[in-house]
Protein backbone atom coordinates (compact mmCIF):
# COMPACT_ATOMS: atom_id res chain seq x y z
CA UNK A 1 0.00 0.00 0.00
CA UNK A 2 1.25 3.67 -0.86
CA UNK A 3 0.33 6.30 1.63
CA UNK A 4 1.37 10.13 2.01
CA UNK A 5 4.71 10.46 4.26
CA UNK A 6 3.73 11.83 8.09
CA UNK A 7 5.48 13.32 10.65
CA UNK A 8 5.35 13.75 14.42
CA UNK A 9 7.27 13.69 17.17
CA UNK A 10 7.36 10.86 18.73
CA UNK A 11 8.64 11.22 22.05
CA UNK A 12 6.23 12.54 25.06
CA UNK A 13 6.50 15.99 24.54
CA UNK A 14 8.32 17.60 27.64
CA UNK A 15 9.33 14.18 28.84
CA UNK A 16 13.63 13.23 28.81
CA UNK A 17 16.51 14.77 27.29
CA UNK A 18 16.13 13.43 23.65
CA UNK A 19 12.72 13.81 20.88
CA UNK A 20 12.35 12.50 18.13
CA UNK A 21 10.63 13.41 14.63
CA UNK A 22 9.63 10.65 13.37
CA UNK A 23 9.15 10.17 9.54
CA UNK A 24 7.43 7.33 7.64
CA UNK A 25 6.83 7.03 4.07
CA UNK A 26 7.79 6.95 0.39
CA UNK A 27 9.62 10.04 1.01
CA UNK A 28 10.71 10.11 4.03
CA UNK A 29 14.14 9.99 3.30
CA UNK A 30 14.04 12.89 0.43
CA UNK A 31 12.23 15.02 3.15
CA UNK A 32 14.97 14.52 5.33
CA UNK A 33 17.69 15.38 3.01
CA UNK A 34 15.98 18.45 2.38
CA UNK A 35 16.63 19.70 6.07
CA UNK A 36 19.56 17.49 6.55
CA UNK A 37 23.24 18.05 5.98
CA UNK A 38 26.04 15.39 7.08
CA UNK A 39 28.97 13.38 5.78
CA UNK A 40 26.59 11.36 3.53
CA UNK A 41 23.01 12.46 1.80
CA UNK A 42 20.72 10.12 3.92
CA UNK A 43 19.86 8.74 0.50
CA UNK A 44 22.92 7.31 0.28
CA UNK A 45 23.46 5.64 3.66
CA UNK A 46 23.24 2.20 4.81
CA UNK A 47 19.69 1.23 5.87
CA UNK A 48 19.29 1.23 9.80
CA UNK A 49 21.93 3.14 10.45
CA UNK A 50 22.22 6.34 12.30
CA UNK A 51 23.75 9.35 11.26
CA UNK A 52 25.47 12.57 12.55
CA UNK A 53 24.69 15.87 11.41
CA UNK A 54 22.37 18.92 11.62
CA UNK A 55 19.71 20.01 10.36
CA UNK A 56 19.10 23.74 9.11
CA UNK A 57 16.30 25.35 7.27
CA UNK A 58 16.76 25.18 3.93
CA UNK A 59 15.24 29.20 3.30
CA UNK A 60 17.17 30.82 5.90
CA UNK A 61 20.56 28.41 5.43
CA UNK A 62 20.26 28.78 9.26
CA UNK A 63 21.59 25.44 11.35
CA UNK A 64 18.24 24.40 13.14
CA UNK A 65 19.73 21.22 15.43
CA UNK A 66 22.43 18.90 15.76
CA UNK A 67 21.15 15.30 15.28
CA UNK A 68 21.56 12.06 15.04
CA UNK A 69 18.88 10.59 11.99
CA UNK A 70 18.05 7.20 11.93
CA UNK A 71 18.14 5.43 8.29
CA UNK A 72 15.27 2.35 7.91
CA UNK A 73 14.12 1.36 4.58
CA UNK A 74 10.90 -0.74 4.10
CA UNK A 75 10.04 -3.09 4.83
CA UNK A 76 12.05 -3.98 7.72
CA UNK A 77 10.54 -1.22 9.52
CA UNK A 78 7.54 -0.74 12.17
CA UNK A 79 5.00 0.29 9.58
CA UNK A 80 6.91 -1.58 6.73
CA UNK A 81 7.92 1.46 5.14
CA UNK A 82 10.95 4.28 5.11
CA UNK A 83 11.06 5.32 8.25
CA UNK A 84 13.69 8.46 9.05
CA UNK A 85 14.23 9.03 12.89
CA UNK A 86 15.71 12.25 13.80
CA UNK A 87 16.86 12.64 17.46
CA UNK A 88 17.02 15.97 18.59
CA UNK A 89 18.59 16.65 22.28
CA UNK A 90 17.55 20.46 22.34
CA UNK A 91 14.09 21.44 24.35
CA UNK A 92 10.67 21.27 22.76
CA UNK A 93 11.27 24.34 20.64
CA UNK A 94 13.52 23.19 18.19
CA UNK A 95 12.27 20.06 18.58
CA UNK A 96 8.99 22.25 17.16
CA UNK A 97 10.69 23.93 14.59
CA UNK A 98 12.62 20.66 13.19
CA UNK A 99 8.62 19.05 13.03
CA UNK A 100 7.71 21.97 10.99
CA UNK A 101 10.69 22.12 8.69
CA UNK A 102 9.40 18.04 7.66
CA UNK A 103 5.66 19.55 7.34
CA UNK A 104 6.78 22.24 5.23
CA UNK A 105 9.35 20.16 3.15
CA UNK A 106 6.58 17.84 1.99
CA UNK A 107 5.43 15.39 4.61
CA UNK A 108 2.03 16.08 6.53
CA UNK A 109 1.19 15.70 10.40
CA UNK A 110 0.65 12.48 11.68
CA UNK A 111 -2.99 11.53 13.55
CA UNK A 112 -2.61 10.00 16.61
CA UNK A 113 -1.56 6.29 16.35
CA UNK A 114 -1.43 6.27 12.36
CA UNK A 115 2.08 5.23 12.68
CA UNK A 116 0.35 1.83 14.01
CA UNK A 117 -2.39 2.18 12.23
CA UNK A 118 0.45 1.72 9.33
CA UNK A 119 1.91 -1.19 10.52
CA UNK A 120 -1.59 -2.60 10.62
CA UNK A 121 -2.57 -1.40 7.52
CA UNK A 122 0.51 -2.81 5.94
CA UNK A 123 0.00 -6.12 7.86
CA UNK A 124 2.76 -6.19 9.86
CA UNK A 125 1.03 -6.23 13.13
CA UNK A 126 -2.70 -7.81 14.03
CA UNK A 127 -5.08 -5.81 15.74
CA UNK A 128 -4.52 -7.23 19.16
CA UNK A 129 -1.06 -6.57 18.66
CA UNK A 130 -1.78 -2.71 17.48
CA UNK A 131 -3.83 -2.59 20.53
CA UNK A 132 -1.16 -4.22 22.92
CA UNK A 133 1.38 -1.63 21.37
CA UNK A 134 -1.43 1.30 22.77
CA UNK A 135 -1.53 -0.13 26.12
CA UNK A 136 2.02 -0.43 26.09
CA UNK A 137 2.19 3.56 25.34
CA UNK A 138 0.19 4.12 28.25
CA UNK A 139 1.41 1.49 30.59
CA UNK A 140 2.64 2.25 33.59
CA UNK A 141 5.03 -0.13 35.02
CA UNK A 142 7.49 -2.70 34.02
CA UNK A 143 5.40 -5.31 34.78
CA UNK A 144 2.54 -3.67 32.43
CA UNK A 145 4.81 -3.73 29.94
CA UNK A 146 5.56 -7.38 30.25
CA UNK A 147 1.90 -8.10 29.79
CA UNK A 148 1.26 -5.62 26.74
CA UNK A 149 4.42 -7.20 25.45
CA UNK A 150 3.96 -10.85 25.44
CA UNK A 151 0.77 -9.08 23.68
CA UNK A 152 2.68 -7.47 21.11
CA UNK A 153 4.20 -10.97 20.45
CA UNK A 154 0.93 -12.51 19.87
CA UNK A 155 0.34 -14.62 22.65
CA UNK A 156 -3.67 -13.14 22.93
CA UNK A 157 -4.02 -14.27 19.21
CA UNK A 158 -2.79 -17.69 19.44
CA UNK A 159 -4.89 -18.32 22.39
CA UNK A 160 -7.79 -16.76 20.88
CA UNK A 161 -7.26 -18.50 17.77
CA UNK A 162 -7.22 -21.89 19.48
CA UNK A 163 -10.43 -21.22 20.70
CA UNK A 164 -11.73 -20.23 17.45
CA UNK A 165 -10.64 -23.41 16.00
CA UNK A 166 -12.17 -25.32 18.77
CA UNK A 167 -15.64 -23.76 17.72
CA UNK A 168 -14.44 -24.97 13.69
CA UNK A 169 -14.23 -27.97 15.06
CA UNK A 170 -18.03 -28.17 16.42
CA UNK A 171 -19.21 -26.76 13.58
CA UNK A 172 -17.43 -29.11 11.72
CA UNK A 173 -19.24 -31.91 13.37
CA UNK A 174 -22.67 -29.82 13.79
CA UNK A 175 -22.31 -30.62 9.86
CA UNK A 176 -21.89 -34.46 10.12
CA UNK A 177 -24.63 -34.27 12.15
CA UNK A 178 -26.78 -31.82 9.35
CA UNK A 179 -25.91 -34.06 6.71
CA UNK A 180 -27.16 -37.51 8.81
CA UNK A 181 -30.15 -36.45 10.59
CA UNK A 182 -31.32 -39.86 10.37
CA UNK A 183 -29.27 -41.53 12.68
CA UNK A 184 -30.09 -40.92 16.35
CA UNK A 185 -26.81 -42.08 17.47
CA UNK A 186 -24.91 -40.12 15.61
CA UNK A 187 -27.18 -36.09 16.67
CA UNK A 188 -26.98 -38.05 20.03
CA UNK A 189 -22.65 -38.16 20.23
CA UNK A 190 -22.86 -35.20 18.42
CA UNK A 191 -25.08 -32.96 20.80
CA UNK A 192 -22.38 -34.65 23.70
CA UNK A 193 -19.32 -33.47 21.62
CA UNK A 194 -20.46 -30.02 21.10
CA UNK A 195 -21.52 -29.83 24.67
CA UNK A 196 -18.48 -30.89 26.01
CA UNK A 197 -16.33 -28.50 23.74
CA UNK A 198 -18.30 -25.45 24.08
CA UNK A 199 -17.94 -25.48 27.52
CA UNK A 200 -14.55 -26.06 27.28
CA UNK A 201 -14.67 -22.31 24.90
CA UNK A 202 -17.00 -21.19 27.69
CA UNK A 203 -14.64 -21.95 30.44
CA UNK A 204 -11.42 -20.38 28.23
CA UNK A 205 -13.60 -17.25 27.85
CA UNK A 206 -14.14 -16.76 31.43
CA UNK A 207 -10.71 -17.36 32.03
CA UNK A 208 -9.49 -14.63 29.85
CA UNK A 209 -12.41 -12.19 30.98
CA UNK A 210 -10.96 -12.68 34.68
CA UNK A 211 -7.68 -11.73 33.53
CA UNK A 212 -8.55 -8.33 32.47
CA UNK A 213 -9.28 -7.29 35.80
CA UNK A 214 -5.47 -7.56 36.93
CA UNK A 215 -5.28 -6.56 33.39
CA UNK A 216 -6.88 -3.35 34.27
CA UNK A 217 -5.00 -3.10 37.22
CA UNK A 218 -1.86 -3.43 35.56
CA UNK A 219 -2.44 -0.43 33.39
CA UNK A 220 -4.57 1.77 35.94
CA UNK A 221 -2.89 0.91 38.98
CA UNK A 222 -4.23 -0.16 42.22
CA UNK A 223 -6.10 2.64 44.00
CA UNK A 224 -4.62 2.55 47.40
CA UNK A 225 -5.69 4.56 50.58
CA UNK A 226 -3.31 5.18 53.90
CA UNK A 227 -5.16 5.46 56.27
CA UNK A 228 -4.50 5.96 59.84
CA UNK A 229 -4.78 8.47 63.14
CA UNK A 230 -2.97 11.16 63.36
CA UNK A 231 0.75 10.99 64.09
CA UNK A 232 1.28 7.37 63.49
CA UNK A 233 3.62 7.29 60.25
CA UNK A 234 1.33 7.90 57.03
CA UNK A 235 3.19 10.55 55.67
CA UNK A 236 6.12 8.78 56.54
CA UNK A 237 5.42 5.92 54.64
CA UNK A 238 4.32 7.97 51.61
CA UNK A 239 7.58 8.99 51.49
CA UNK A 240 9.08 6.24 51.82
CA UNK A 241 7.23 4.16 49.17
CA UNK A 242 7.72 7.17 46.75
CA UNK A 243 11.45 6.97 47.02
CA UNK A 244 12.09 3.68 47.69
CA UNK A 245 9.61 2.82 44.46
CA UNK A 246 10.14 4.78 41.26
CA UNK A 247 7.62 7.43 40.88
CA UNK A 248 5.40 6.06 37.80
CA UNK A 249 5.67 8.61 34.90
CA UNK A 250 2.34 9.30 33.75
CA UNK A 251 0.75 10.05 30.04
CA UNK A 252 0.60 13.29 29.97
CA UNK A 253 2.82 15.51 31.95
CA UNK A 254 2.27 17.90 33.88
CA UNK A 255 -1.42 17.24 34.69
CA UNK A 256 -0.93 15.05 37.42
CA UNK A 257 0.43 17.14 39.85
CA UNK A 258 -2.04 18.65 41.56
CA UNK A 259 -4.68 15.92 41.38
CA UNK A 260 -4.71 14.11 44.47
CA UNK A 261 -3.51 10.84 43.23
CA UNK A 262 0.40 9.45 43.14
CA UNK A 263 1.69 6.48 41.15
CA UNK A 264 4.35 4.10 42.75
CA UNK A 265 5.50 1.02 41.66
CA UNK A 266 5.95 -1.45 44.32
CA UNK A 267 7.32 -5.22 42.85
CA UNK A 268 6.05 -4.38 39.44
CA UNK A 269 2.19 -3.51 40.79
CA UNK A 270 1.44 0.12 40.18
CA UNK A 271 -0.71 1.88 43.23
CA UNK A 272 -2.00 4.52 42.35
CA UNK A 273 -2.46 6.65 45.80
CA UNK A 274 -5.46 8.12 45.90
CA UNK A 275 -5.90 11.38 47.76
CA UNK A 276 -2.33 11.35 48.84
CA UNK A 277 -1.66 15.04 48.29
CA UNK A 278 -4.61 15.49 50.65
CA UNK A 279 -2.96 13.66 53.09
CA UNK A 280 0.40 15.52 53.00
CA UNK A 281 -1.19 18.55 52.88
CA UNK A 282 -3.79 17.80 56.11
CA UNK A 283 -1.81 15.80 57.49
CA UNK A 284 -4.58 13.13 58.12
CA UNK A 285 -7.62 12.20 56.47
CA UNK A 286 -9.59 10.92 59.40
CA UNK A 287 -9.13 14.45 61.40
CA UNK A 288 -9.97 16.29 58.90
CA UNK A 289 -13.01 14.64 57.26
CA UNK A 290 -13.88 12.26 60.46
CA UNK A 291 -14.73 8.98 60.35
CA UNK A 292 -17.89 9.06 58.49
CA UNK A 293 -16.80 10.59 55.17
CA UNK A 294 -13.75 8.61 55.75
CA UNK A 295 -15.77 5.29 55.24
CA UNK A 296 -16.76 6.53 52.10
CA UNK A 297 -13.38 7.55 50.40
CA UNK A 298 -12.20 3.98 51.47
CA UNK A 299 -15.16 2.26 49.63
CA UNK A 300 -13.81 2.80 46.36
CA UNK A 301 -10.17 1.60 47.12
CA UNK A 302 -8.58 -1.44 46.58
CA UNK A 303 -6.08 -1.37 49.00
CA UNK A 304 -6.45 0.11 52.48
CA UNK A 305 -2.84 0.49 54.50
CA UNK A 306 -4.56 0.92 57.77
CA UNK A 307 -0.93 2.28 59.83
CA UNK A 308 -1.26 2.43 63.35
CA UNK A 309 1.33 3.35 66.31
CA UNK A 310 2.93 0.86 68.25
CA UNK A 311 3.29 2.90 71.14
CA UNK A 312 0.62 3.85 71.63
CA UNK A 313 -3.12 1.90 72.50
CA UNK A 314 -5.74 0.95 70.26
CA UNK A 315 -9.06 3.68 70.13
CA UNK A 316 -12.88 3.20 69.60
CA UNK A 317 -12.17 4.90 65.95
CA UNK A 318 -9.49 2.44 65.28
CA UNK A 319 -11.81 -0.33 65.51
CA UNK A 320 -14.57 0.95 64.40
CA UNK A 321 -12.80 1.75 60.94
CA UNK A 322 -11.13 -1.64 60.64
CA UNK A 323 -14.59 -3.15 61.25
CA UNK A 324 -16.04 -1.33 58.54
CA UNK A 325 -13.37 -2.04 56.35
CA UNK A 326 -13.07 -5.49 57.15
CA UNK A 327 -14.18 -7.30 53.93
CA UNK A 328 -12.01 -4.77 52.29
CA UNK A 329 -8.03 -5.81 51.27
CA UNK A 330 -6.69 -4.27 54.06
CA UNK A 331 -2.93 -4.68 54.92
CA UNK A 332 -2.61 -3.51 58.72
CA UNK A 333 0.91 -2.04 59.83
CA UNK A 334 2.02 -1.90 63.27
CA UNK A 335 4.56 1.33 62.89
CA UNK A 336 7.07 2.84 65.16
CA UNK A 337 7.95 -0.68 66.13
CA UNK A 338 11.53 1.00 67.41
CA UNK A 339 9.55 2.62 70.59
CA UNK A 340 8.00 0.73 73.63
CA UNK A 341 5.03 -1.50 72.58
CA UNK A 342 1.83 -0.23 74.14
CA UNK A 343 -0.43 -1.47 71.61
CA UNK A 344 -2.66 -4.80 71.68
CA UNK A 345 -1.16 -7.27 69.26
CA UNK A 346 -3.60 -10.00 69.84
CA UNK A 347 -6.57 -8.20 70.14
CA UNK A 348 -6.00 -7.01 66.66
CA UNK A 349 -4.77 -10.47 65.31
CA UNK A 350 -8.03 -12.19 67.46
CA UNK A 351 -10.50 -9.57 66.01
CA UNK A 352 -9.50 -9.11 62.15
CA UNK A 353 -8.52 -11.22 60.23
CA UNK A 354 -6.25 -9.31 57.93
CA UNK A 355 -2.48 -9.53 57.73
CA UNK A 356 -0.45 -7.45 59.54
CA UNK A 357 2.99 -5.77 59.02
CA UNK A 358 5.50 -4.37 61.86
CA UNK A 359 7.92 -1.52 60.91
CA UNK A 360 9.92 1.20 61.84
CA UNK A 361 9.19 3.69 59.15
CA UNK A 362 12.06 5.64 60.19
CA UNK A 363 14.20 3.58 59.97
CA UNK A 364 13.14 1.89 56.69
CA UNK A 365 12.32 -1.56 58.48
CA UNK A 366 9.97 -3.90 57.62
CA UNK A 367 8.36 -2.02 54.32
CA UNK A 368 9.89 -4.87 52.02
CA UNK A 369 7.65 -7.16 54.40
CA UNK A 370 5.00 -4.82 53.66
CA UNK A 371 5.31 -4.59 49.56
CA UNK A 372 5.90 -7.83 49.28
CA UNK A 373 3.02 -8.31 51.34
CA UNK A 374 1.02 -6.13 48.53
CA UNK A 375 2.36 -8.88 45.66
CA UNK A 376 1.48 -11.80 47.33
CA UNK A 377 -2.11 -10.55 48.48
CA UNK A 378 -2.93 -9.36 44.55
CA UNK A 379 -1.70 -11.91 42.49
CA UNK A 380 -0.38 -14.59 44.78
CA UNK A 381 3.15 -14.17 43.05
CA UNK A 382 1.03 -15.60 40.02
CA UNK A 383 1.26 -12.35 37.95
CA UNK A 384 5.00 -12.93 36.97
CA UNK A 385 3.99 -16.32 35.82
CA UNK A 386 5.17 -16.43 31.54
CA UNK A 387 1.94 -18.52 30.76
CA UNK A 388 -0.35 -15.95 31.76
CA UNK A 389 -2.30 -14.28 28.64
CA UNK A 390 -4.07 -10.70 30.27
CA UNK A 391 -6.28 -8.91 28.15
CA UNK A 392 -6.11 -5.45 28.93
CA UNK A 393 -8.20 -3.61 26.62
CA UNK A 394 -11.71 -2.44 26.82
CA UNK A 395 -12.85 -3.51 23.74
CA UNK A 396 -11.28 -6.99 24.07
CA UNK A 397 -13.13 -7.25 27.25
CA UNK A 398 -16.01 -6.23 25.48
CA UNK A 399 -16.14 -8.94 22.86
CA UNK A 400 -15.63 -11.27 24.93
CA UNK A 401 -18.17 -11.09 27.24
CA UNK A 402 -20.61 -10.72 23.90
CA UNK A 403 -18.38 -13.75 22.92
CA UNK A 404 -19.46 -15.40 26.59
CA UNK A 405 -22.65 -14.67 25.88
CA UNK A 406 -22.91 -16.20 22.27
CA UNK A 407 -21.38 -19.52 23.64
CA UNK A 408 -23.50 -19.81 26.67
CA UNK A 409 -26.52 -19.74 24.45
CA UNK A 410 -25.53 -22.42 22.28
CA UNK A 411 -24.62 -24.76 25.09
CA UNK A 412 -27.91 -24.01 26.89
CA UNK A 413 -29.79 -24.91 23.61
CA UNK A 414 -28.14 -28.15 23.60
CA UNK A 415 -28.91 -28.94 26.85
CA UNK A 416 -32.41 -28.51 25.36
CA UNK A 417 -32.31 -30.62 22.59
CA UNK A 418 -32.87 -27.14 20.17
CA UNK A 419 -32.09 -28.47 16.50
CA UNK A 420 -28.90 -28.43 15.91
CA UNK A 421 -28.90 -25.67 12.80
CA UNK A 422 -30.32 -23.12 15.19
CA UNK A 423 -27.21 -23.96 17.93
CA UNK A 424 -25.07 -23.14 14.84
CA UNK A 425 -25.75 -19.78 14.67
CA UNK A 426 -24.73 -18.82 18.15
CA UNK A 427 -21.67 -20.85 17.53
CA UNK A 428 -20.97 -19.11 14.15
CA UNK A 429 -21.43 -15.51 16.20
CA UNK A 430 -18.79 -16.57 18.86
CA UNK A 431 -16.43 -17.28 16.93
CA UNK A 432 -16.94 -13.92 14.39
CA UNK A 433 -16.72 -11.81 17.97
CA UNK A 434 -13.36 -13.78 18.58
CA UNK A 435 -12.58 -12.66 15.36
CA UNK A 436 -12.58 -9.58 15.84
CA UNK A 437 -10.62 -9.61 18.73
CA UNK A 438 -7.84 -10.35 16.66
CA UNK A 439 -8.87 -7.74 14.03
CA UNK A 440 -10.88 -10.18 11.41
CA UNK A 441 -13.62 -8.75 9.82
CA UNK A 442 -13.22 -5.65 11.53
CA UNK A 443 -14.71 -2.53 9.71
CA UNK A 444 -13.25 0.81 8.56
CA UNK A 445 -14.59 2.68 11.10
CA UNK A 446 -13.88 0.63 14.15
CA UNK A 447 -10.19 0.70 12.42
CA UNK A 448 -10.20 4.69 12.28
CA UNK A 449 -11.74 4.76 15.99
CA UNK A 450 -9.26 2.60 17.62
CA UNK A 451 -6.27 4.17 16.11
CA UNK A 452 -7.30 7.28 17.02
CA UNK A 453 -6.93 6.52 20.45
CA UNK A 454 -3.28 6.63 20.11
CA UNK A 455 -0.84 8.72 21.59
CA UNK A 456 0.61 11.30 18.57
CA UNK A 457 3.93 10.21 17.26
CA UNK A 458 3.16 6.50 17.57
P1 LIG B 1 1.01 10.98 59.95
O1 LIG B 1 0.40 12.10 60.72
O2 LIG B 1 0.30 9.71 60.19
O3 LIG B 1 1.16 11.28 58.51
O4 LIG B 1 2.47 10.76 60.56
P2 LIG B 1 3.85 11.31 60.02
O5 LIG B 1 4.36 10.47 58.93
O6 LIG B 1 3.75 12.75 59.77
O7 LIG B 1 4.76 10.99 61.28
C1 LIG B 1 4.51 11.56 62.55
C2 LIG B 1 5.78 11.52 63.36
O8 LIG B 1 6.17 10.19 63.64
C3 LIG B 1 6.95 12.15 62.63
O9 LIG B 1 7.71 12.89 63.58
C4 LIG B 1 7.76 10.96 62.15
O10 LIG B 1 9.12 11.23 62.03
C5 LIG B 1 7.50 9.95 63.23
N1 LIG B 1 7.65 8.57 62.78
C6 LIG B 1 7.23 8.02 61.61
N2 LIG B 1 7.56 6.71 61.57
C7 LIG B 1 8.20 6.44 62.73
C8 LIG B 1 8.81 5.26 63.27
O11 LIG B 1 8.83 4.20 62.68
N3 LIG B 1 9.37 5.37 64.50
C9 LIG B 1 9.40 6.54 65.20
N4 LIG B 1 9.98 6.56 66.39
N5 LIG B 1 8.85 7.66 64.70
C10 LIG B 1 8.26 7.63 63.50
ZN1 LIG C 1 0.90 12.80 57.62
Amino acid sequence: MQFETISSISTPVGEGAIAIVRLSGEDAVEIADRLYRGAKKLSEVDSHTINYGHIIDPKTKETVEEVMCAVMRAPRTYTREDIVEINCHGGIHTVNRVLQLTLSHGARMAEPGEFTKRAFLNGRVDLSQAEAVMDFIRSKTDQASKVANQQVQGRLKTYIENLRQSILNILAQVEVNIDYPEYDDVEEATTAFLLEEAQTVEKEIEKLLKSSAEGRILREGLSTVIVGKPNVGKSSLLNYLIQDNKAIVTDVAGTTRDILEEYVNVNGIPLKLVDTAGIRETDDVVEKIGVERSREALKDAELILYVMNNNEEITKEDIELLETIDDKKVIGIINKLDLENHLDVDYLTSHFDIPLIRTSIINGQGVDDLENEIQRMFFDGSISSADSTYVSNNRHIHLLEQAKVSISDAISSAEIDVPVDIIQIDLIKTWELLGEVIGEDVSEQLIDQLFSQFCLGK
